[in-house]
């Protein structure tokens, strides 16, 4: 794990129950890690072998792993009501799960089982997720913090992975809709948007290893001497859940170093 210690942390987290999904790999490994220092934590992934790991190597007194398909609403609610009874209330979700699309599509050539696939986890199941966490607040009477994983894809035109960008543009959309929709309950949404960086995610989809998935992400960062890592990316997310940001709603946090287009590297 990056450097993402309890100083940086100091009680900013405090008496906090809050859920990572996609908490077994990448970005949300690195964001529970985080959070775990103060919150009581549930990560829920469909990686039970991983999320099992990471709730372990945590400490299964302060963090739960619970096997959750954010495609399926009985899994979410399942996931919300088992934080709930164990842990009496939910004040954090970061809705970070998300998959990139089996094969890099054109518009022109755009399957829609595929794409259909792609909104299931990326749109719908954040959807579900931001849903039934914002219930549970609502109900709990707790003024909440839910941050959404969007993407740089979320903000640009791209030449390929068309039904990424779209899934990604939707996460806005929720983010944004469920930003009006909740404020009276005094429940704060937003979302992070990393440009391109290494984890399993990308590695397995540019079939390269760490340094070299780094080197290609790197050209589309403006900002040089620097290399965009998991551990940016969560203490953005911190930012966000954490009372820091008590008067920020609705906002897409862009952790991209200044995202050049594509179009602009080739
Ligand atoms: P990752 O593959 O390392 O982690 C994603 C996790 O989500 C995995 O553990 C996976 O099992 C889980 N997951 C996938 N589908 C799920 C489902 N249906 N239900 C529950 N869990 C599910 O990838 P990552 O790069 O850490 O991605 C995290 C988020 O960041 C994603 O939403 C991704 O789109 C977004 N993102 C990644 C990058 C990047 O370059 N890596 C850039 C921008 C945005």
């Amino acid at each position: 794990m990056a450097e993402s210690s309890s100083t940086k942390i100091g009680l900013r987290l405090a008496g906090k129950v809050a859920i990572v999904t996609g908490g077994a790999s990448g970005i949300g490994k690195e964001t529970a890690h985080l959070f775990a220092n103060q919150a009581a934590l549930v990560i829920a992934d469909i990686q039970d072998e991983l999320g099992i790991q990471v709730a372990e190597s945590i400490g299964t007194d302060r963090c739960t792993f619970i096997h959750c398909d954010i495609r399926i609403e009985d899994d979410v609610k399942n996931l919300v009501q088992s934080t709930v009874d164990t842990y009496g209330q939910i004040d954090i979700i970061h809705c970070n799960a998300g998959i990139i699309s089996p094969s890099d599509q054109t518009l022109l050539e755009l399957d829609v089982s595929q794409a259909n696939g792609v909104f299931a986890t990326n749109a719908i199941g954040t959807a579900l997720c931001v849903k039934h966490a914002a219930r549970a607040m609502v109900d709990g009477k707790v003024r909440g913090s839910i941050v959404c994983t969007a993407s740089i894809s979320a903000s640009y035109g791209v030449t390929t992975g068309t039904d990424y960008s779209m899934s990604k543009h939707a996460v806005l959309g929720l983010m944004r809709s469920a930003s009006v929709q909740l404020a009276k309950y005094g429940i704060r949404v937003n979302s992070v948007s990393p440009n391109g960086l290494a984890t399993p995610l990308t590695e397995k989809l540019l079939d390269a290893d760490a340094k070299t998935v780094e080197e290609i992400f790197s050209k589309f960062s403006m900002l040089k001497g620097v290399v965009l890592r998991t551990n940016h990316v969560a203490d953005a997310v911190l930012f966000l859940a954490s009372n820091d940001s008590d008067f920020v709603t609705g906002l897409d946090l862009r952790v991209d170093g200044n995202y050049i287009t594509s179009d602009a590297v080739i």
